[in-house]
């Protein structure tokens, strides 16, 4: 009989991690300083927005526990759930995944902040949805930098368009980009992305949009995406360990 510990079967929402939710968060925040440091801009400038998806309210929580109150969440059913265990922790929520229409409603009405608005017709509902005691939605259109046809945002050719008639919806405020570029193997070349996202923030800034925030970066970037002008990076591998299932 082998009466050694049993390997802890990981479920769905658990957290494989050996290191503790403070010490993932404190590992994470010591590489934005240091990518801070070293492009010469102040931490504070740079949010940490904590990537949920697929892990549970209690994991949630753990992190939360520890200071970190910016969840991004990509599908709605999950982060209602999600959003009413935790009702009693002041956290703010960014919905970050992919919008079909018909889910327009519970995003307008349940989150702060969407970073993935690719299409007019969406952000057409989100601001006719958000309700009228609420501040305006805050708003990052997503640009799909490596123009890839079956990842999600707009094209550099759409997207001034876009922004122009975004910028003109009462329930929405925009405050700039948000972009997943394709995995890259080294710095240089996750740089090279990142700084066309920069360029095409820089332009609708020229034109006029007042913009502020450049939502990019991950677990494996987050460094290139800071030496390059990100001011919220998306982060949650890195949180919370490897995610069990695939999404
Ligand atoms: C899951 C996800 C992230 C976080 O990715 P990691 O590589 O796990 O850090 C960031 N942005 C979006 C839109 C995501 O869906």
């Amino acid at each position: 009989m082998d009466n050694g510990p049993k390997p802890r079967k990981l479920e769905p929402g658990m957290t494989a991690s050996p290191l503790t939710p403070g010490q993932r968060l404190d590992a994470v925040r010591e590489r934005i300083a240091r990518a801070a440091a070293e492009s010469g801009r102040a931490t504070a400038d740079i949010r940490l927005l904590a990537a949920s998806k697929t892990f549970s309210a209690a994991v949630v929580r753990d992190l939360a526990v520890c200071g970190q109150r910016e969840f991004g969440e990509n599908y709605v059913q999950e982060a209602l759930e999600k959003q009413r265990e935790l009702r009693d922790m002041p956290l703010e929520w960014h919905f970050i995944g992919p919008i079909q229409s018909n889910k327009t409603r519970p995003i307008a009405e349940h989150f702060s902040w969407v970073h993935s608005i690719d299409r007019l017709k969406i952000a057409e509902r989100l601001s006719a949805q958000r309700p009228a005691g609420s501040p305006p939605l805050q708003v990052c259109i997503e640009l799909n930098v490596s123009g890839e046809a079956s990842k999600g945002g707009v094209s550099m050719n759409e997207l001034q368009e876009l922004a122009d008639r975004v910028a003109t919806l009462p329930g929405l405020t925009l405050r700039g980009l948000m972009a997943i570029p394709a995995p890259a193997p080294g710095l240089a070349e996750q740089r090279a992305a990142f700084r066309q996202v920069r360029a095409a923030f820089d332009a609708l800034v020229r034109h006029g949009h007042a913009l502020d925030t450049l939502s990019m970066g991950m677990s494996g970037d987050l460094e290139a995406a800071i030496l390059e002008g990100a001011t919220i990076v998306r982060v949650g591998t890195a949180l919370f360990g490897e995610r069990v299932h695939l999404v």
